[in-house]
């Protein structure tokens, strides 16, 4: 058994992994596996149509949006993005928060013309950008990442705009209670908060769906994908499926109960680094901290090998910062217990008495 603090594909919960296996061995009654069932039968359907209510109901949203299950992850969505709403001369605008922000925005470029709304790249993304304080009306739309993974800083409130708002949720979705009916298009890879890896869910109002502009293959066109419920290729069934069971555990843990324990387990474990004298936060505003991705430094090469030593012997696992900051990062989504934050902080406290 390890503690596994992996940023994506992060750990997930202890039930889920085991109704996952055994739908593996068999899929409820029809007597075959879930990585056979097929596609266009009547369980997947329901598959869809389950995981769908349940989005719309854990989001609070109304049939004014649909619900998608698309492949290809969170870069596939960086790519359909501008592909669906923007034309050549069209313009966007990003906000520019972190590496997946910036990464979203260079596969914009290739689409239209972007407007940089905000940037925090000048100090490695150590803080959230000021928030603009003017939006121009011609903008085709505004895109934002709630939570910036790899540096650990995420919004608590977003004001409203007044073009379609985009988010990127990947790393944040359904980890609080949140106001998902501002945004008119959300999207979230799933393997953080909801699954496993190669599934995007999708949100998008439908009267986004009359502004898409480009002739596009209908694999990359968000109303081709609506239009065929998520079914227009052989899908990705038992990825959908684990996501279905992850939202089911959501909704049987609450909201408000996953909101409550994130909060706790931020807290003890950024208590822990403000306190320390070995290790350093990387995002000093409080405000700006986010509540599931926690990174740190240490004060010097080898105290940072000799924790994450101690820390593998300890079956401790995935706390390594990205290959881009380097440092520690603590991924302590939904799926995480509290007390696996309590055991990380008592093995850096012991760290820090023995050195
Ligand atoms: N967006 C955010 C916020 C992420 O954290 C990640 C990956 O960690 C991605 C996008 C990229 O997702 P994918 O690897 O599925 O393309």
């Amino acid at each position: 058994e390890k503690i596994n603090f992996n940023a994506g594909p992060a750990a997930l919960p202890a039930t889920v992994l085991q109704q996952a296996a055994n739908a593996v061995l068999k899929y409820k009654n029809t007597g075959i596996s879930i990585l056979e069932l097929p596609h266009r039968g009547p369980e997947f359907l329901e598959i869809i149509e389950e995981s769908k209510a349940l989005v719309k109901e854990l989001c609070e949203i109304g049939d004014d949006y649909d619900v998608l299950w698309l492949q290809g992850g969170g870069r596939m969505q960086f790519s359909m993005i501008p592909m669906n709403f923007l034309s050549t001369g069209d313009t966007a605008g990003y906000i520019d928060s972190g590496h997946w922000a910036a990464e979203a925005m260079e596969y914009g470029a290739y689409y239209g013309q972007i407007q940089v709304m905000g940037s925090s790249r000048a100090t490695h993304y150590n803080h959230l950008p000021e928030w603009p304080s003017d939006i121009p009306n011609h903008l085709k739309y505004l895109h934002i990442t709630t939570n910036n993974t790899i540096y650990g800083t995420q919004y608590s409130d977003i004001p409203k705009v007044n073009v379609p708002l985009i988010a990127d949720m990947s790393s944040d979705i359904f980890s609080r209670k949140w106001d998902y009916n501002r945004y008119d298009l959300i999207y979230a890879a799933a393997q953080k908060n909801l699954g496993t890896p190669g599934v995007a869910l999708v949100i998008v109002k439908k009267d986004m769906l009359s502004r898409i502009s480009n002739h596009l293959p209908p694999m990359l066109n968000y109303k081709a994908q609506v239009h065929e419920n998520s079914i227009l290729n052989t899908a990705n069934v038992s990825g959908v499926y684990i996501s279905l069971l992850m939202l089911r555990w959501i909704k049987e843990k609450g909201i408000a109960n996953i909101e409550a324990d994130n909060n706790n387990k931020a807290e003890i474990l950024y208590k822990a680094i403000d306190e320390s004298k070995l290790f350093t936060g990387y995002v000093q505003n409080p405000a700006h901290r986010s509540k599931m991705n926690i990174c740190f430094t240490a004060k010097d090469k080898e105290t940072e090998l000799a924790f994450l030593e101690l820390c593998a012997e300890n079956n401790i696992i995935g706390l390594q910062g990205h290959r881009s900051t380097g440092g520690f990062r603590v991924s302590i989504y939904n799926s995480i217990e509290v007390a696996s934050v309590r055991t990380l902080v008592e093995l850096m406290k012991k760290f820090e008495t023995n050195s």
